[in-house]
């Protein structure tokens, strides 16, 4: 019998990532992925026969590119710990920043109303409302699916939030909200452009929670058209967008008559969000 050691030695030896070798061996001994604390008291144990199986699959999964929170079923995402399938989109890091824009926005001490356009699995909505108790939080998908996840991890987090579905056949993201107002929308809507060569990388993931259209930008172009009517003077919309579109982003918000258009970098410093205050 192989000690995990030797297990996560041969794998990382491979090329897979340190961390994501941690996270798939603590999903094969059916540990929680965040029990980092577990594996480190157990390195020199021996594993079953059965344990080894399940890291093998856990291995050729991921070397096959599905993503590790499709394979463990979970993501850390802004401190919260998420279920995630292979209904939603699979939150990257990078969204913490309109995450950490929205917190800037939102008032700690008296009620405020949130809406997230396409949650997929919540974490742009939950991560709201963990950090702000008093924010009123709609979440909207297309997807069925999509919501009974989030809806889980609303639950599973006590963190309630407010979902409502949309129709995925409307390419109008606001029907289902017909003569509500928020005090800030934030979405971080599909972006990639029919064809775009790095789809490839993302054949796991839905393609309705990625692409958009010729140019990538069908879905931010309904979003920025249609959110003023949502939207208090001075209410802002944030939006995450692909690298390369945050001049197309900020155009569309000026002629939509948003004013002190901005973007913000990801972690790895590219223009990822952008956002602007409606007058
Ligand atoms: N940021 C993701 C990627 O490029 C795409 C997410 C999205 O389309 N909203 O991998």
């Amino acid at each position: 019998m192989p000690t995990i050691t030797s297990l996560l030695k041969g794998a990382t030896a491979q090329g897979l990532p340190r961390h994501e070798a941690h996270y798939l061996m603590l999903h094969a001994c059916g540990r929680a992925t965040h029990d980092r604390a577990w594996l480190l008291t157990h390195e020199a144990d021996l594993l079953k026969d059965e344990l080894v199986q399940r890291w093998q699959d856990a291995v050729m999964q991921r070397q096959s590119g599905v993503p590790v929170a499709y394979i463990v079923g979970s993501k850390e995402f802004h401190g919260l710990q998420l279920k995630i399938s292979p209904a939603v989109l699979d939150p990257r890091d990078d969204t913490e920043t309109l995450v950490d824009w929205a917190l800037e926005l939102i008032p700690l001490d008296e009620p405020f109303k949130v809406l997230d356009l396409g949650t997929g699995s919540g974490a742009v909505a939950l991560a709201i409302r963990a950090q702000r108790p008093l924010a009123q939080v709609t979440a909207t998908d297309a997807s069925a699916q999509a919501l009974a996840i989030a809806a889980a991890n609303s639950a599973a987090l006590e963190l309630p939030v407010r979902f409502v579905q949309t129709n995925v056949r409307d390419p109008h993201w606001f029907s289902a909200l017909e003569g509500q107002v928020f005090d800030l929308i934030v979405s971080n809507p599909p972006y990639i452009a029919q064809g775009d060569r790095h789809l490839a990388a993302l054949k796991h993931e839905p393609a309705m929670a990625l692409t958009s259209g010729k140019d990538g930008l069908d879905a931010l172009r309904s979003i920025i058209t249609n959110a003023s009517s949502h939207l208090p003077s001075g209410g802002h919309l944030l939006l995450e967008h692909g690298y390369d579109q945050a001049e197309r982003v900020c155009g569309l918000l000026s002629v939509n008559g948003f004013v002190d258009a901005i973007t913000r970098h990801d972690l790895g410093g590219l223009d990822r969000c952008s956002g602007a205050r409606i007058l």
